[in-house]
């Protein structure tokens, strides 16, 4: 029966995976591929390591790196071929690694590839220094006195450099390139004052450039420059391989989304689309758990409609390192990225002398074809009900070199989403439209302190027409050099007057029993009343125009020694008085604004991280859109993904489970810990409720307990990552 069955669907089924292989044999390998393998050496990563150290990458081989990614069930290959020291082919331009001697192990990989039809990607960096630097001053970045900062300054010659080397790369019949390290620095010294940079600045602007960082106009016209000089260089690299090899792919290893800022020298949208598509990074190496996906959905947002890749590590610490992250913990960043539908690169950095770690690729292999066994899952339309708004402006202008604390709003924000399995978005200033913020029932401006009149006009139409909005921390305080108005810009959006800002972060909110209507018991933390708990960050003085006041913003006391400047307020002091109300409600058009005088999305990314204070924001979602598309509960400790594919009439919940391990004390810096490694699979108890009747509800996990209770489903999951498919 089972044969005759094989038999009768032979013949279409070979016709469909004929079409379909010629079909992706049209398309890019990066518009088709889910999961991929980067593979580079340890040891010159420092820059400056030894040019007659023969023991380094030896045994860099790349027919055993392709054979060992092919067995890894990889899509594709990105093979380490130039860094700060090195060449890892035979280069007329650089150093070749030592210990390569006459062999290449760029051609290596692309002759092994070829037989098994294996893209090839070329992993090029521009921005480490190292010998190639340190034998070319004339292309170093330059402080404001003239001194070199150990950077590549992309106003010199070495973009002609850079356009020789990728001719040279492109030659060995390479797929395309993964281009690393298109900054300019992540902190000071800054860059950069060379002579070039002086005369273009000059010629641009008919000004000198200012002496340093200093916030005002002349650093304005300084910091378009620099996002110009990235956007320019980027530019160039791209036309000039698309004019050798249209075929060729290119992307950018990018530096837009937090933590980076203006330091990096991009912005968000600007820089994200020179590509073909984006690629970005997450990992507990210089992110967070929670940001593996919010990193994803930025991406997603900086280039609407392209492919998102993301790098994830398969050391357990941090890139070089050499060791194996549990194979719980590798599927849980892995399947996080693909069901927030990124394509994803695992890297492996191999042993001083190039040898391969056989448990990792084994490890990565089983997360890959676990991976690719779901891929039908991965892919669709994100559903979001809650848009994040993010402001490159504010993160300039209000953050400046400390940008971490506006970020912390906007981080703190997606942080109460997740936990409260809100599904969101991500929304950027610099390519918003009406249409975009329509696709959200909510759009949250979480401290957005700078609002252009164009983004003000916008808010007004989406929530006219009927969107909502909530708004938070100093949100349309501040002018456009980040100073402090006397006079919010979206005063007419909120119906509430600024009176003044808090110069404190340990702030307040209570909620009195005077006030008994419904909607102060709707926000009250369990119908709590009279009691005052921190909601720390920033905090506006407000008095309600046409807007309903609710609840109470409370200063905190200062000791004396804090009024004389002798005690630091980073300890968070109880609540003296009542300055204002804590909420205000104002029906606009057909939707409402929603403004908090202070700060639960940054109380929720700070050290004091009450549930309360993140309570706050799940109950401004409900009370704004009481009735939305899907509900979702399940533990904290649990993220959840929602997709849509309207043609089928699917809607797609992924469950993915963080589930740490408790740590011991730090050597250090207590009480700062790095998380553990997953180990286990655990059990969670989930449940979708849905705004629409349900048809049919399955799990992926043939473990999962379902049961379906009209348009309310309910799971028991058993796995890192599960998805509960349901038509409707
Ligand atoms: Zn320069």
């Amino acid at each position: 029966m089972k044969t005759r069955l094989l038999l009768g669907l032979l013949a279409t089924e070979l016709a469909v995976v004929a079409a379909a292989a010629a079909s992706l044999a049209d398309t890019p390998w990066f518009e088709h591929a889910l999961v991929g393998m980067e593979v580079g050496p340890t040891g010159a990563q420092f820059g400056h390591s030894d040019t007659n150290d023969t023991r380094y990458c030896a045994k860099f081989d790349g027919r055993e790196i392709v054979r060992r990614c092919v067995s890894a069930r990889c899509e594709y290959v990105v093979i380490w071929a130039r860094d700060g020291d090195f060449a890892y082919y035979d280069s007329k331009l650089l150093l070749k690694a030592p210990g390569l001697g006459t062999r290449d192990p760029l051609r290596e990989t692309v002759e092994e590839a070829r037989q098994h039809k294996l893209p090839v990607i070329a992993y090029c960096v521009v921005q480490q220094g190292g010998h190639y630097l340190a034998a070319h001053p004339e292309f170093e970045m330059r402080d404001p006195q003239g001194k070199r900062i150990g950077r590549f300054c992309y106003n010199t010659g070495y973009l002609d450099v850079m356009k020789q080397i990728v001719t040279e790369q492109l030659a060995y019949g390479i797929d395309g390139f993964h281009i690393d390290m298109v900054d300019q620095g992540f902190g000071p010294p800054y860059g950069c004052w060379c002579t070039n940079c002086q005369a273009r600045f000059e010629k641009r602007f008919g000004k000198s450039m200012p002496k340093g960082v200093t916030w005002d106009e002349d650093w304005e016209r300084m910091l378009e420059f620099r996002y110009q000089a990235s956007d320019h260089f980027e530019k160039a690299l791209y036309a000039h391989i698309k004019a050798l090899n249209p075929r060729a792919s290119v992307d950018f290893n990018y530096h837009g989304n937090p933590p980076f800022s203006w330091e990096a020298g991009q912005l968000p949208v600007r820089h994200a689309d020179n590509a073909d598509f984006v690629t970005g990074e997450t990992g507990m190496w210089g992110f967070s758990a929670l940001t593996v996906g919010l990193n994803a959905e930025f991406y997603r947002a900086a280039t609407p409609g392209k492919p998102v890749q993301v790098a994830i590590s398969r050391d357990a610490r941090v890139y070089h390192n050499q060791t194996v992250r549990p194979l719980a913990d590798l599927r849980w960043e892995l399947l996080t990225l693909l069901a927030h539908s990124a394509f994803v690169t695992t890297v492996d950095k191999t042993a001083f002398d190039g040898g391969l770690d056989s448990v990792a690729y084994e490890r990565v292999g089983e997360a890959h074809a676990d991976a690719l066994a779901r891929r039908q899952h991965f892919g669709q339309q994100p559903v979001a009900e809650v848009g994040l708004y993010f402001s490159s402006r504010t993160r300039d202008w209000l953050g400046r070199e400390k940008p971490a604390e506006y970020f912390q709003s906007f981080q703190g924000a997606h942080k109460a989403l997740v936990y409260e399995h809100i599904p969101w978005g991500v929304v950027l200033d610099e390519n918003v439209t009406l249409p975009t913020l329509k696709r959200f029932p909510i759009v949250m401006l979480p401290n957005v302190a700078i609002l252009s009149d164009p983004e003000i006009e916008l808010l007004r139409q989406y929530v006219s027409e009927g969107g909502n909005l909530t708004v938070t921390g100093l949100s349309g305080c501040c002018g456009r050099w980040g100073q402090v108005q006397g006079k919010s810009s979206i005063e007419s959006l909120t119906g509430a007057r600024l009176v003044s800002k808090l110069d404190s972060l340990d702030n307040w909110v209570r909620f009195p029993s005077s006030q008994a209507s419904t909607l102060a018991r709707q926000f009250a933390p369990d119908g709590r009343k009279d009691w005052p708990f921190l909601v720390k960050g920033p905090a506006m003085v407000c008095e309600a125009t046409s807007a309903t006041p609710i609840g109470e913003l409370m200063r905190p006391y200062r000791t004396v020694r804090q009024q004389q400047g002798k005690e630091g307020t980073e300890w968070p002091m109880s609540a003296e008085a009542v300055v204002g109300p804590a909420i205000l409600i104002n029906p606009l058009g057909k939707g409402a604004v929603l403004t908090f005088a202070g700060s639960p999305d940054f109380a929720t990314a700070s050290e004091h991280h009450i549930v309360e204070a993140r309570r706050l924001l799940r109950s401004a979602v409900r009370f704004l859109n009481p009735r939305p598309r899907v509900q979702i509960t399940a533990p904290t400790t649990v993220e959840s993904v929602v997709t849509d594919d309207p043609a089928t009439r699917t809607l797609r919940v992924h469950f993915l489970a963080y589930n740490t391990p408790p740590q011991t004390t730090p050597l250090e810096r207590r009480p700062y810990v790095l998380p553990a490694l997953l180990e286990d699979a655990p059990i969670n108890r989930v449940t979708v409720e849905l705004g629409c009747p349900v048809k049919r509800a399955e799990a992926w996990n043939q473990f999962t307990t379902i049961k379906r209770n009209g348009q309310r489903v309910e799971a028991t999951i058993n796995d890192i990552h599960e998805v509960i498919v349901l038509q409707y």
